[in-house]
């Protein structure tokens, strides 16, 4: 018979649980909001609430389940060590009372390595040997499967493409660093120059949309696709890091394909040219040619990428 798993998405705001078939189809779903203030046994009684009333849908009990969190996460033991989005996942040992109130085993990982897993298993990296994912939103995040696995490294840390440092005397970046990869090609950093650009008052377009706000990200993807100039420009370099970044990354790991997921990719070409021409200029011999190829799941890579890691178990 086959298996079905519980998949848990817990990087936005929103808590998303869904049942998921061996072969990636969501049989149901269920969302309900994340409350910030929550103490840690009331989200730990949400999340059991939202996983049982997924868990009980159908006659057949699910094997595993498995939860895709944003943050720093030791799946080794189960445990949340910090999670941006919901602030009472600090140092939160979760997959025990779960499990035993779901009468399952229940697994945790970080977010942008359950989406590389999905991505391997059902998206855009079926039929590949070794991927390296990167998820390109406010930050830039990843993860790596070699050889059809997960790599989740000592303490499950391995995957954070957004911390390599491109230039020492760069931005600094919330890790404590200067010059990372998300600190100077992140949606935020991206909205930092989206700003500078404005008060330059090169970029007419993107100071109206603007208009008595910061600029974002959003706003110099939607500038450029007006036309100016100057906002494509700054996609251009942008997208021209990135792929000097993953460049670098591939010729220590030399994968059969790059996936990419976030809502970066909403730049369209203005990024992913140049993504793709930092990335040749950069990888050794064939591996020059890597294929890089856009995430295939959606709004459900969160769901799909928990599913896969409940599968591999
Ligand atoms: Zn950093």
């Amino acid at each position: 018979m086959a298996r079905i798993v519980i998949a848990g998405d817990f990087g936005g705001t929103n808590l998303r649980a869904a049942l998921v078939t061996e072969t990636g189809e969501i049989l149901v779903r269920h969302e309900v909001s994340t409350t910030p203030d929550a103490s840690p046994d009331g989200a730990l009684e949400g999340i059991g609430d939202l996983l049982m009333k997924v868990r009980d849908y159908g006659s057949e009990l699910p094997v595993a389940a498995s939860l895709a969190v944003a943050g720093l996460i030791d799946g080794e033991n189960g445990r949340v060590l910090a999670s941006p989005n919901i602030p009472a996942f600090r140092n939160l040992g979760l997959t025990l009372p779960l499990s035993e109130r779901l009468g399952i085993p229940v697994l945790i990982a970080n977010d942008a390595s359950a989406a590389a897993l999905g991505e391997f298993r059902f998206g855009a990296g079926q039929g590949t040997r070794h991927l390296l994912h990167a998820t390109l939103g406010t930050g830039i995040g990843g993860g790596i499967v070699i050889d059809g696995r997960l790599y989740k490294g000592t303490q499950g840390l391995a995957g954070e493409l957004g911390h390599i440092v491109l230039d020492t005397d760069g931005p600094p970046c919330g890790c404590g660093s200067r010059g990372c990869l998300e600190a100077m090609a992140g949606g935020i950093a991206l909205g930092r120059r989206a700003q500078r650009l404005v008060e330059s008052g090169g970029a007419p377009i993107l100071a109206e949309i603007a208009s008595g706000r910061s600029a974002t990200a959003g706003d110099l993807a939607e500038a450029a696709r007006r036309g100016e100039v100057a906002a494509i420009a700054e996609i251009r370099e942008g997208g021209h890091i990135i792929g000097i970044g993953l460049g670098s990354i591939i010729n220590v790991l030399n994968p059969d394909v790059v996936t990419l997921s976030g809502g970066l990719l909403g730049m369209g070409d203005f990024l992913l040219d140049p993504l793709r021409a930092g990335l040749a200029s950069l990888a050794f011999g064939p591996a020059a040619n890597t294929p890089v190829r856009i995430s295939t799941l959606g709004a459900d890579a969160g769901l799909l990428g928990a599913a896969a890691v409940a599968l591999a178990k």
